[in-house]
């Protein structure tokens, strides 16, 4: 497929297609879906991702306003996090993508109108709600005032408010969760005109098991990419009835090809620190793919990968850019043989789930962390 790169990614676009149209196809037509392409699309490539679902989004999420600057086409963009105070730059994206700031101080409100001022057309912003997580956010409190004191501003417009989940995928008891979305609601009807405005509070695991968190819109994130939040929220799911066939597919495959095949004799030892020693004469495989490619060196004598449809264990330490494993029992394994490091091969698959348990994280890290340099293959 690919003889230029070291490895690749393939992203199955009818895959996406189909994560999309689950839950498309489970939360009501008035309720706008805003897949998440933070982080280059949760390293799935966030060109490719965001041009392939375009046709089905109502419009897409970003963490920042550098990442809003790239997001191909004309689709509304709601900024999560970040967004500089350069001037030039606001205005210019003001003008360009006419995004949604998320904004939580009076500060930030100032900075936006002056942009605003300078692309001569209003910026349009959402007040981020403290409910509980302690992470991004201002008290209801805090929030009426800001709309108050935002009133002054010819240049901003206050077009909606969003709160976000703490405790809605790392558990299966959502009491947490339910007690932030009273809050939110509280804040929504202590407003007098909530009509104006829009609300939003879902990520994937509250789009798949809460509907009455979907509100005006939905932030698809890793569920759009094939994944669970959880194996708390996969199994709430399965509690609500979700049947196998329902089934999230995972987009991307992660791809690559021997550099070299040798023998090893037994008592030899393989890799830095001389931490894996053979105790049988062995062949391995030595794989261009290393921690600087985004996979993650706690997989060191632990992680394995596939080639032709079998487990190839990895041996020593993954160094910077190469890992060893053993292809002892792969008959017939040679440099043109196509090596899955994430994806599915015969009756044997590697998610990134598989690599997040054996590593100790979660699966969002394991593709989040995915050098952006690696080619993205769009396959149909
Ligand atoms: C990343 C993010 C999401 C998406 O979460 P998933 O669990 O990936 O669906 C939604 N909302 C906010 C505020 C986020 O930062």
């Amino acid at each position: 497929m690919n003889h230029i790169s070291p490895s690749w990614i393939e992203l199955n676009i009818s895959a996406l297609q189909r994560n999309f149209h689950f839950f498309r196809n489970r939360i009501r037509r008035e309720t706008a879906i805003y897949p998440v392409i933070k982080a280059n699309a949760y390293g799935h490539g966030m060109a490719e991702i965001a041009r392939a679902v375009a046709p089905l989004a109502d419009g897409f999420c970003v963490h920042s306003a550098e990442e809003a600057a790239k997001v191909p086409g004309t689709k509304p963009v709601l900024i999560l996090g970040h967004f500089p105070e350069d001037m030039g730059f606001l205005a210019r994206l003001i003008l360009d993508k006419n995004p949604v700031f998320t904004i939580t101080q009076f500060e930030q409100a100032e900075i936006l109108a002056r942009a605003a001022k300078a692309a001569g057309k209003p910026a349009s912003v959402h007040i981020k709600v403290e409910t509980g997580t302690h992470r991004l956010g201002i008290s209801p409190d805090e929030s009426l005032k800001l709309i108050s004191e935002l009133k002054t501003f010819q240049t901003i417009r206050v077009k909606g408010f969003s709160t976000h989940f703490a405790n809605i995928e790392d558990t299966t008891n959502h009491q947490f969760a339910m007690e932030q979305l009273s809050r939110f609601n509280a804040f929504r009807t202590s407003l007098p005109d909530p009509e104006n405005y829009r609300f939003h509070t879902a990520c994937s695991a509250a789009a798949l098991l809460f509907p009455e968190t979907h509100m005006d819109i939905v932030r698809l994130g890793i569920s759009l990419y094939g994944y669970y939040s959880s194996g708390e929220t996969r199994l709430s799911a399965m509690q609500q009835g979700l049947q196998p066939e329902d089934r999230l597919r995972p987009v991307l495959s992660w791809k690559t090809r021997p550099i070299q095949i040798k023998p090893v004799a037994s008592g030899d030892f393989i890799g830095y620190g001389l931490t894996f020693r053979a105790h049988r004469p062995m062949t391995i495989a030595i794989l261009p793919v290393g921690y600087s490619d985004g996979y993650d060196r706690r997989l060191s004598n632990s992680g394995y990968v596939l080639i032709r449809g079998q487990r190839a264990p990895i041996c020593g330490r993954i160094c910077m850019n190469m890992m060893m494993v053993d292809v002892s029992h792969i008959d017939g394994i040679n440099r043109d043989d196509t090596v899955i490091l994430i994806g599915r091969d015969g009756n044997e698959e590697i998610s990134a789930e598989t690599l997040a348990a054996i590593s100790g994280t979660i699966q969002y890290e394991i593709l989040a962390r995915i050098n952006p340099s690696i080619p993205r293959i769009s396959m149909d």
